[in-house]
């Protein structure tokens, strides 16, 4: 379905207080796949890349330099009018509902405008349609003339799941879509988010930091840190090499009252990533580290099948 090579996004930021603009490598020479009717879960800490990489993939914002393939096309390559084709089989769920819904437009319209600006549907059907839309994200027919303020938030997610599916998409990349929402209505948003994938057939990209609920719902996880993948692989929960893996592992509460957490403390704060350490991006707070680790970058190597891992200790 989909394989990224390379991919790099850095942003040129001027310092009020400087002549020369600095680069921030927001992500940093990635490479993945996502195969049909997959979820690839993507976890890391705030600020690691994650966002950028999944807007960086739609085009939402332009990379620097790689490339993207969808279904064999290199989307990077495209002329703006084959990239407006293709987006309709690719959309994104953002993490905020608040935020990705015009207060001032009626749910019905917001829902109904892709599919007119798509042209995916004569204009006298898009009222059916929409309704249509509205019943399979669990909303009602009498929804369609609401405002987004009179939703609750995990109904406003469910509009915003609504307008993602509403182009029939092949790929949706869902930005940390459960964040914001209390426990409860998560459990239903992933529960709707598997029955759409069940009923359409589709691949996720699934961001999150919350490695828990990641290894629940993804087939497999990749872990990025400081704008690279350092660790991808099924079933991480029980088969993480890299120490930075681990240490998310380790905090991740047992839900068991009173288990024991043997949590591995990491030291320090992610580097800045406009000057990132030389050698191991991890080094600096690496629990493991030796002399090689500050002098040379490790590269993601397969390490067992399905398993790649990015540590000069790990064999
Ligand atoms: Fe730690 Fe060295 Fe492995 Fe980096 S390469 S994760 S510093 S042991």
């Amino acid at each position: 379905m989909l394989e990224i090579k390379n991919l790099k996004k850095y942003f040129k930021i001027q310092n009020p207080f400087q002549t020369h603009k600095n680069i921030l490598c927001a992500v940093d020479g990635v490479s993945l796949k996502v195969l049909h009717g997959e979820t690839l879960g993507l976890v890391g800490e705030s600020g690691c890349g994650k966002t950028t990489l999944g807007k960086s993939i739609l085009r939402l914002i332009e990379p620097s330099s790689g490339e993207i393939f969808f279904e064999g096309t290199n989307i990077l390559n495209i002329s703006e009018r084959e990239l407006k084709k293709i987006r309709v089989q690719m959309q994104m769920i953002f993490q905020n509902p608040y935020a990705s819904l015009n207060p001032r437009i009626r749910i019905g319209e917001a829902i109904g405008e892709i599919l007119e600006i798509h042209k995916l549907c004569e204009n006298k059907m898009i009222y059916e349609k929409v309704v249509h839309l509205l019943e399979i994200v669990g909303l009602q027919k009498e929804d369609y003339y609401k405002y987004p303020h009179e939703f609750s938030g995990g109904q406003r997610q469910r509009i915003c799941i609504a307008r993602a599916i509403a182009s029939t998409p092949k790929f949706i990349v869902a930005d940390e879509p459960v964040s914001s929402l209390d426990v409860l209505i998560q459990a239903q948003i992933i529960k709707l988010l598997f029955e759409l994938q069940e009923k359409f057939n589709l691949s996720y990209l699934f961001i999150s930091h919350d490695l828990r609920i990641v290894e629940q719902i993804c087939n497999r996880v990749a872990v990025m840190y400081l704008g690279k993948i350092i660790e991808e692989g099924i079933n991480l929960s029980q088969t993480a090499l890299h120490p930075y893996t681990k240490a998310l592992i380790s905090a991740v509460p047992k839900g068991v009252p009173g288990a024991r957490l043997n949590r591995i403390r990491l030291q320090g704060d992610p580097p800045s990533p406009f000057d990132f350490p030389k050698g191991c991006r991890f080094h600096p707070r690496c629990y493991i580290k030796n002399e090689i680790c500050t002098n040379s970058e490790p590269s993601l190597r397969e390490i067992e099948p399905c398993h790649y891992v990015s540590c000069h200790l790990i064999q």
